[in-house]
Order: structure tokens, then C-alpha cells, then sequence
């Protein structure tokens, strides 16, 4: 039985999907789209973890639609596949190609801060995945959710934060999560999906000895075993598990990229697809129905509607890619979605606000 929240979610994305359906077959009354411009219905930026997603998302949920996603890096297949394998971390974040290289500025936190001797007057590497798939391409793979606590604090600070109720939360969770937890019990199956697109996986080889030991001592100091992190009780001592499949890093674009790009038609349906050949479809073809993924095109900036200055609308994007610049565009009733994670994105916005400011000089 779905709560009542869950419906009215449920209503509210049914809504939508008709609104675009209603958009989408009425394209005879749409804006022609002018030769040799590039137009999509939805632009994301950086195909991270959450740039995956929506791309995944939104191709399977709104009919009939194209989605350019542009990402600064390389493809996750880059480096000689090391990527995929887990010891492979630490020199990972590290490699430059799939790097941003971020450094923090020089920690010297004077008055009331106290800083250790490790930071102060230092510069700390700040990584940042640069690849597909973003930071689930480079990060440590472990998979731990949120305290429940916080999640339902969060949905006390008002009625739009209701969504973030934990109970709400662990069934998105559930929903997301492929966990290949071998017999697992009653009690991890309340906590656990096991069908979604993320592959979850125990640690394939025994513990190490000296995890056993440190394991030993945690629970002779009266510190309790904890099999799943992400269960019940989140605290104790134990082993997390990790976003891995058969022993190698799942990312974001193993599970979600992947399977959005599956998905290639054309609308309307009647027109058999041409392979390879999108271009060359007939006139009466509208639209190839696509999710297309343009690596090392590093976004410049937001190109906004000129005609339209106080209300902020973006129509498009200018992204440098193979020596030059270039700009997409989106179709009327598209949108310019910024997923370039949390350093990335908010340089976006101070751009635009550092524009405005400019203007008003
Ligand atoms: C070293 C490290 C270890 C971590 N370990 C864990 C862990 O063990 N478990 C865990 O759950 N989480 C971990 N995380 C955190 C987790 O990976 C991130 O929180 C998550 O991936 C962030 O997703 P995102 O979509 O916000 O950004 P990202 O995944 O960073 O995606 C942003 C994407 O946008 C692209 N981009 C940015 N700007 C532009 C632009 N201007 N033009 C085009 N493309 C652009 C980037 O190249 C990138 O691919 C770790 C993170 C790091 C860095």
C-alpha cells in the first residue's frame, strides 16, 4: 500500500510526463529549429553520479526525447582500464588526466580555529573525478548510506523536505541497489534492494589478518559487530560493503549511463532507424530519441535568453571541444541541467551572478 505522499508523488511525475508528451506531439507548432544548430531537450552538464542518473532517468520516463550529456573528461575506459580495479584507488585520484587537480588555498585558520600541525600552512588535494562517471569512477567504492536520524531531521525543516523521511529515502534506496549478498537473511533483506542498476557486493576475499584482529579487539573492548552498515543499527565494528561487481569498481556509468544508452529510436516510431546514420533519416523523421555523451567538452558557460534577461532563461550552452568552441541548444519547454558536482556546479553559478554584477558596473 503507498503512502499518501508516495501518490501524490507519483500523480505529480505522471503530470509531467504528459505535459512533455503534449510538447513533444505537438512539434509542427514548435520553433524550426535553425540549420546547423544543435538542439536537444535536455542538456546535462558532467556525467557524474548524478548526471548518470537523470540522464537514465529522463530517457526512460519522458517519451520521445534526446538528451545531450557533455562531459569535461575522458570515457571511464581511459588509463588502461586500471580504473576498474579497486587497489587501484589511491593512484587513481592522483592520475591527471581524470583529475580536476584541485588544491585547497593555504590553511592558516588564524584566531579562534585551532588547526592541527597537518594543516596549517599546507594545500590539500581536493579530488575531483574528471571522467565518466565523475567521483563514482575514482572514489573509494564504499557503499554507506546516510543516518537515519539526519534523514528525518532533514524532513522536519519544512513540507518540501518531506521527501528526505528516511522511510522515503530507504525505498529509493532499495530501489537504486543490486546487492549480490550471498543468502542474505530476513533482516538485510528489509534493508537491501536487489534488482535495481547499482551493484553492491561484500569484499570478495577474506579479511585481511589484521583486520581480524582489530575486528577482535573492537569486540573485546564491548564494541559490537556490525554485519551491515546500512541496516538497523549503524554504529559497531565490521566490514562495509562496496559498489563492486564480480571484485571491480561498479560506477554510476556502469549502472545508469549504460543502460540510458540503450535506449535509440526514432519519433515518430513508423521510420524504420538507420544505423549510424542519424543524420541522413528522412524529412518526415522528427527526432532521433537518444541519450549522446560528448566527452572532453569542458562547458564554458550558460548561454542565456537575451529577450528574457530578468528571469534567468537558459536556452543553451557553450562548451570547448576539439580545439574550438561550440554551442547546443535546447528546445522550447527543454532544460539546461548543471551536474558538475559540488566545486564544478557552483562555479556555474558564480559566473552568472559574476556577469550580472558586471552588467549592473
Ligand atoms: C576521492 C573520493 C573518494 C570518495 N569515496 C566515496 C566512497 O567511498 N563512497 C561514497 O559513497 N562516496 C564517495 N565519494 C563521494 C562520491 O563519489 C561523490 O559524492 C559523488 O560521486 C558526487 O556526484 P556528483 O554527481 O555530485 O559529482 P561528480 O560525480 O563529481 O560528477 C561531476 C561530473 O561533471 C563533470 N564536469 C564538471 N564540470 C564540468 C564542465 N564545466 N563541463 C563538462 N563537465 C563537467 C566532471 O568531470 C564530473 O564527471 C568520494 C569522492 C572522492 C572524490
Amino acid at each position: 500500500m503507498l503512502s499518501d505522499f508516495k501518490m501524490k508523488e507519483l500523480n505529480d511525475d505522471a503530470e509531467i510526463r504528459n505535459l512533455w508528451l503534449e510538447g513533444i506531439h505537438n512539434l509542427d507548432q514548435r520553433q524550426a529549429p535553425k540549420k546547423n544548430k544543435d538542439f536537444y531537450d535536455f542538456i546535462i552538464v558532467g556525467a557524474g553520479t548524478a548526471g548518470c542518473v537523470l540522464a537514465r532517468e529522463l530517457i526512460y520516463n519522458i517519451p520521445n526525447i534526446n538528451i545531450l550529456v557533455l562531459e569535461a573528461g575522458p570515457p571511464d575506459i581511459q588509463v588502461n582500464d586500471i580504473m576498474r580495479s579497486p587497489c587501484a584507488f589511491p593512484s587513481i585520484i592522483r592520475t591527471i588526466e581524470t583529475d580536476w587537480g584541485y588544491f585547497t588555498e593555504d590553511q592558516t585558520m588564524p584566531s579562534a580555529v585551532d588547526p592541527t600541525k597537518e594543516v596549517l600552512n599546507r594545500r590539500i588535494h581536493c579530488a575531483r573525478g574528471k571522467v565518466v562517471g565523475g567521483c563514482s569512477t575514482v572514489n573509494a567504492m564504499i557503499y554507506m548510506r546516510g543516518q537515519e536520524a539526519d534523514y528525518n531531521l532533514w524532513a522536519t525543516q519544512g513540507p518540501e523536505y518531506e521527501i528526505w523521511d528516511y522511510n522515503h529515502c530507504l525505498e529509493a534506496f532499495k530501489a537504486t541497489e543490486n546487492n549480490t549478498r550471498k543468502n542474505p537473511d530476513e533482516e538485510f533483506k528489509k534493508y537491501h534492494g536487489f534488482n535495481g542498476l547499482l551493484y553492491v557486493q561484500d569484499k570478495q576475499n577474506d579479511f585481511d589478518d589484521i583486520l581480524k584482529d582489530v575486528i577482535k579487539i573492537a569486540k573485546n573492548l564491548g564494541i559490537p559487530y556490525n554485519n551491515d552498515f546500512n541496516g538497523a543499527r549503524q554504529n559497531g565494528i565490521g566490514e562495509y560493503q562496496h559498489t563492486m561487481k564480480d571484485g571491480k569498481r561498479f560506477s554510476l556509468a556502469d549502472g545508469y549511463l549504460a543502460d540510458a544508452l540503450k535506449k535509440v529510436e526514432t519519433y515518430p516510431p513508423s521510420k524504420p532507424f538507420e544505423l549510424g546514420s542519424p543524420h541522413r533519416l528522412g524529412d518526415d523523421v522528427a527526432k532521433f530519441v537518444a541519450v549522446n555523451v560528448k566527452c572532453f567538452s569542458h562547458m564554458l558557460n550558460i548561454i542565456w535568453d537575451e529577450e528574457r534577461k530578468d528571469e534567468n532563461v537558459a536556452i543553451g550552452v557553450k562548451y570547448f571541444y576539439d580545439g574550438r568552441v561550440h554551442e547546443s541548444f535546447i528546445a522550447p519547454k527543454g532544460e539546461v541541467i548543471i551536474c558538475g558536482g559540488a566545486i564544478n556546479s557552483a562555479q556555474v553559478i558564480i559566473l552568472k551572478i559574476k556577469a550580472d554584477f558586471s552588467i549592473k558596473q
